[in-house]
């Protein structure tokens, strides 16, 4: 009798069980693998083996079983062919662009970028012969005549950290495709749940797995979805030779923190939501930014390309630095920290921090001032969060 046939599985069930392979023992949670290489039977399985015609893990800086499950169950979440899994969000990042691109290309980016990411397009690869550009991600117009050359890769967040400024996936990608370039996106800021850029034409998504993935504050790690023929082409091989594997150990913590992003992820944006619904009523505040609020200048757009709002909210603080400092040192429940997409609420005044290197001028540009603090609201009781928020805004 033969199998029937099943549907496809749902996200929150992917996010449980994709991927998963069982050893011999029949393991319940997925193993652990910590080994940094592998034993043939023999010398001629090792050389059909490295003659690509067996299937057989060979070194983790290559492949190993639990970052494989990772990256299955990565890939099946986006609807992505293929997901090579890195030590880290910048890894993930660095790989596409140095594994795709050469001297005397040419890449366009969106400004708002986050601070690492804007440091590989302004300062490292010139030094490799890249030309770069960058362009205000909200302003098609820019983004029409940047794109009106010829051009190798576009590169864009969005939303963005910390202005949370959205771009134009459909629009962008078609300028894209028409100049030659393949489009990344990096889809920290949503995840997966609430936007899914390859089906507005993105090529590759990248994400930072330290972030919402994780989200419990554990480990760095990062990942890096496209097509099959691309992966194994152009970015397996320099993964392989260059060796920003990660660590089975953070592949294992990050497929236990996957297991609950659906639970954890729409609750951060309900509480967010309210958050922000708070922090734009009150006289401390010049003005609140959430994707999904009438007051955010490309709701329309926000609304258009995700499901949600998202788990974070930036809001200016009247009275600039000195206020805002004020503000974040009266939190009690919510710290003071650069990072987000955590179950904890941290809270970060980019200009002194995540934004100090990229300069005044370029902050003014991003729409960073004194007074912005961008808040990652975790799974505490929103009750509480409002109250923390509602006495140290006191102190302005
Ligand atoms: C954190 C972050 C990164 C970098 O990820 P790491 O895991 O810290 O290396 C890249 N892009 C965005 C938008 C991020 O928030």
């Amino acid at each position: 009798m033969s199998e029937p046939d099943r549907p496809a599985y749902r996200p929150a069930t992917l996010l449980v069980h994709g991927g998963t392979m069982r050893s011999q023992f029949e393991e319940t949670a997925e193993a652990l693998y910590l080994t940094s290489g592998f034993v043939y039977e023999s010398a001629e399985q090792a050389e059909a083996t490295f003659a690509g015609t067996v299937h057989h893990y060979q070194y983790s800086r290559f492949g190993n079983p639990t970052v494989s499950m990772l990256e299955a169950r990565l890939a099946a979440l986006e609807g992505a062919e293929a997901c090579r899994a890195t030590a880290t969000g910048m890894a993930a990042v660095h790989a596409t662009m140095l594994s795709h691109l050469k001297a005397g290309d040419r890449l366009v980016a969106s400004r708002a970028l986050f601070g690492s990411c804007h440091w590989i397009v302004s300062t490292l690869l010139p030094r490799y012969g890249i030309e770069a550009e960058f362009v205000d991600g909200g302003d098609l117009e820019q983004w029409e005549r940047a794109l009106s050359r010829p051009a190798s890769m576009v590169l864009l967040e969005t939303p963005s950290n910390p202005m949370l400024e959205m771009v134009d996936l459909k629009a962008v990608c078609d300028l894209a495709h028409k100049a030659g370039a393949i489009v990344v996106v990096d889809n920290v800021f949503a995840t997966p749940l609430l936007q899914r850029p390859m089906e507005f034409g993105a090529d590759v998504v990248v994400y930072s797995a330290t972030k919402h993935f994780d989200g419990q504050g554990r480990v760095l790690g990062g990942a890096i979805l496209a097509g099959k023929a691309w992966v194994n082409d152009v970015l397996q091989p320099f993964i392989r030779n260059t060796g920003p594997s990660i660590s089975p150990f953070n592949a294992w913590t990050i497929l236990k923190g996957l297991e609950t992003l659906h639970l954890r992820v729409p609750a951060m944006c309900r509480s967010a939501a309210v958050v922000a619904d708070m922090l734009a009523e009150h006289p401390a505040i010049v003005r609140a930014l959430y994707p999904f609020r009438a007051d955010h200048p490309q709701q329309a757009l926000a609304m258009k390309q995700m499901s949600a709002g998202g788990t974070l909210v930036t809001f200016e603080v009247k009275g600039g630095k000195a206020a805002a400092f004020r503000v974040l040192n009266a939190l009690r429940l919510i710290r003071v920290s650069n990072n987000l997409g955590d179950s904890k609420s941290l809270v970060t005044h980019p200009a002194t921090t995540t934004h100090m290197r990229v300069g005044a001028e370029e902050r003014a540009r991003l729409g960073i001032n004194d007074g912005t603090v961008r808040l990652s609201v975790g799974l505490e009781d929103v009750g509480d969060l409002i109250e923390d928020l509602a006495i140290a805004l006191g102190q302005a």
